[in-house]
């Protein structure tokens, strides 16, 4: 990869950022009078942990990776713009993404003012790794990679990512926030190999969490480093602290939870399978299923008319009378069946 610092925005890297309270003084104390809180006890009356070091501690047990790896997010969204402010010039620099994929990483470009380039992936889904190695030119700063992905549910090949990995020199983002619902394993095991390698993960999915907004970046030390400067101070507030912190302590009932969702995925895509206007059930490595309908438009409304909703991918590109369906309860996804068999869906 090219050196970090070529990789890094000037403004950003001469960056003295800002230090809080809680940067200055870390450590124990009984009278804390540096901070301008109100002495009160409300539970909530002292500034959070900037950098979340207990909460780290506990995600770097259950991940196997050193907290200084660890970078935590309003949800995957925030570190998603952070590499943006943090890589690319705006007016000047670009990203290269596979097409179709998340959408805020189009999204954020376009906040940042930042070139995009979408390469699309090939018929089956798999990525074309020469078209988006050849998209890249001297100004691209970041590929944004998703595996599994949304809205198509399939993992990306682990050689295409390698290759990319190894022949790309910039950034390189896989995004996971599906990979508890896969077989394959993560690419955490090889932060240490790959400096140019960003991982997001997400306590929104799997875990259950998604009104408390707790995203995961992993990346060698220099590039938290980067993030850490960048970010706001207390970007992750007292009570999403707390209660992600809780939530850890009971993997136990979120791996439950995956089981089941993994049973439901295979039986919900065996009976939708069956159904006559469903022309595929897509293989899906993740909490939803991308389905190739007659008429995605139409069973989309009726099935708004009967009070569920999907997420209609009719305009996505290759995913032409698409709907993607959540794996929801037993009962939820026998009602969504029951509806496929209906009539004028
Ligand atoms: C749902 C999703 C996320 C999660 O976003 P959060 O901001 O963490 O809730 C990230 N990436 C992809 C591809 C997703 O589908």
């Amino acid at each position: 990869m090219r050196d970090l610092e070529q990789l890094v925005r000037k403004n950003i890297w001469n960056l003295k950022p800002y230090s809080c309270a809680r940067d200055e003084f870390k450590g124990e104390a009984s009278v804390f009078l540096d901070a301008n809180e109100n002495p009160f006890y409300s539970g909530y009356n002292r500034y959070p942990d900037p950098r979340q070091l207990a909460l780290k501690a506990k995600i770097s047990k259950i991940k196997n990776i050193g907290a200084e790896h660890i970078m935590l997010g309003n949800g995957s969204d925030e570190p998603i713009d952070l590499v943006y402010r943090i890589f690319c010039e705006p007016g000047i620099d670009n990203v290269v993404a596979m097409e179709p994929t998340y959408g805020m990483y189009g999204v954020c470009a376009d906040i940042n003012n930042v070139e995009y380039r979408r390469i699309p992936l090939n018929a089956d889904y798999s990525l074309n790794v020469k078209a988006m190695l050849d998209a890249a030119d001297s100004h691209t700063k970041v590929m944004w990679l998703c595996s599994p992905n949304n809205p198509t549910g399939n993992l990306m090949n682990r050689n295409d990512l390698r290759t990319i990995l190894k022949s790309f020199d910039g950034i390189v983002v896989i995004d996971e926030a599906y990979i508890d619902f896969s077989s394959e394993t993560s690419w955490l095991t090889e932060i240490d190999t790959y400096s140019n390698l960003i991982i997001l993960q997400t306590f929104s999915k799997a875990w259950g969490m998604a009104g408390a907004r707790c995203g995961m970046a992993f990346a060698s030390t220099q590039i938290i480093e980067l993030f850490n400067k960048v970010k706001y101070p207390y970007n992750i507030n007292s009570l999403t602290q707390n209660i992600i912190s809780e939530r850890i302590d009971k993997v136990a009932e979120k791996e439950n939870q995956v089981s089941i969702i993994l049973e439901e995925r295979s039986r919900l895509a065996a009976e939708l399978a069956q159904s006559p206007i469903v022309e595929c059930v897509y293989p899906s490595d993740a909490n939803f299923l991308l389905v190739k309908v007659a008429d995605a438009d139409k069973t989309y409304k009726a099935l708004v008319e009967k009070g569920t909703i999907v997420r209609n991918r009719n305009t996505v590109k290759l995913c032409g009378n698409c709907l993607r369906i959540t794996i929801g309860t037993k009962e939820e996804n026998e009602i969504l069946v029951k509806e496929f068999r209906s009539e004028g869906v």
